[in-house]
């Protein structure tokens, strides 16, 4: 008798990749948008994702250009709170038992009193949400590639002060073709010398070498996308020994032209290679899905059957900042739907 498959929002996971704004409704960017008199563009309110061949200069500035728009539209503490609520909700409504928002505060500070009480509003929010909603929340600070290396390093120095507060760990986003990951060791030497993570993005618009740069030069614990690394054999080999998990954002990839199609990310290449995933959304307000849609994608156009997605889950759980006590529940919990 052929049996159904198991439902993909029921798989416990744990989501490592996704942005502040980008997890946004797109329901709420509409109602804020109103409240604030914010025009939207048709991109952004459309209801599915627009095309941004971000793989050229032009498409990344655009898709920069809408984030930049969805983000003018939180401007209150209570905007932050609702925008963290509702993540959280999304993320427990397709299976995740623990979210990592990534965020540049210094993006917020101007609307919100300045760069510290920006980042305190969103560690209250993050806390208060965690609280509400039972998901276990904790918070990575992302430096801008496009700014200086000195603002980086004043972000890494406040990410370690607030360390206790809930950030486990340190990114670097934007345009991987700009300034080198070299220029970002110092700030990511603070962040690790205060015992955060660190999990820059590279290997998403440019190629293998921004992989080796993020681990040479920033000695990366977790690659945000990661998935070009699968042009060069050897590093996939040292990611695979080393255990760096790989971020994972396949509908990202393909709405960002990074791939044409859902099939061409290379998800079995870095499973093949033993090189450990973790699938995330990115960010879903953009690319139009959301956590358990990245396991759909492997599922369907990848054929992963449902023990290797389980593998899949068991990887982004032990990718994270969790505390051990909630990976063995979680592990436990993949075991129990694998079994169900
Ligand atoms: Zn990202």
């Amino acid at each position: 008798m052929e049996r159904r498959a198991r439902d993909l929002s029921l798989l416990p996971k744990a989501h490592l990749h996704l942005h502040f704004t980008g997890s946004m409704r797109p329901t709420t960017l509409l109602e804020l948008a109103d409240k604030y008199g914010v025009h939207l563009p048709d991109a952004l309110t459309g209801g599915h994702p627009p095309k941004l061949r971000a793989t050229d200069e032009r498409g990344w500035f655009r898709f920069q250009r809408l984030y930049d728009i969805a983000r003018s539209c939180l401007r209150s503490p209570e905007d932050i709170q609702r925008l963290v609520r509702e993540a959280a909700q999304e993320d427990v409504r397709d299976g995740s038992g623990w979210l990592e928002i990534q965020v540049d505060p210094t993006s917020y500070a101007p609307m919100l009193g300045g760069l510290i009480p920006a980042l305190e509003i969103i560690l209250d929010a993050v806390e208060r949400a965690s609280r509400e909603t039972g998901l276990g929340m904790r918070v990575l600070v992302a430096a801008n590639r496009m700014k200086h290396p000195l603002d980086a390093r004043t972000l890494a120095r406040l990410a370690v002060r607030y360390a206790d507060r809930g950030i486990v760990g340190f990114g670097l986003s934007n345009d991987e073709r700009r300034g080198m990951a070299r220029d970002f060791d110092r700030a990511f030497a603070i962040a690790r010398a205060g015992g955060l993570l660190a999990a820059p993005h590279g290997g998403e618009l440019t190629g293998p070498s921004s992989v080796r740069d993020c681990l040479d030069d920033l000695h990366a614990s977790r690659i945000g996308h990661g998935v070009r690394a699968a042009e060069d054999p050897r590093l996939l080999r040292r990611l695979a020994d080393r255990g760096v998990t790989c971020e994972v954002c396949p509908a990202s990839n393909v709405a960002l032209g990074v791939y044409e199609k859902p099939e061409d990310v290379p998800l079995r290449t870095l499973y093949d290679a033993g090189v450990p995933m973790a699938l995330g959304a990115d960010d879903p307000l953009l690319f139009g899905s959301r956590l358990a849609a990245q396991y759909e994608i492997a599922r369907r156009h990848h054929a992963f059957t449902d023990e290797e997605l389980a593998t899949l889950a068991r990887q982004s759980v032990r990718a994270s900042a969790a505390p051990e006590e909630n990976k063995t529940k979680l592990l436990a919990d993949i075991d129990a739907w694998l079994a169900s």
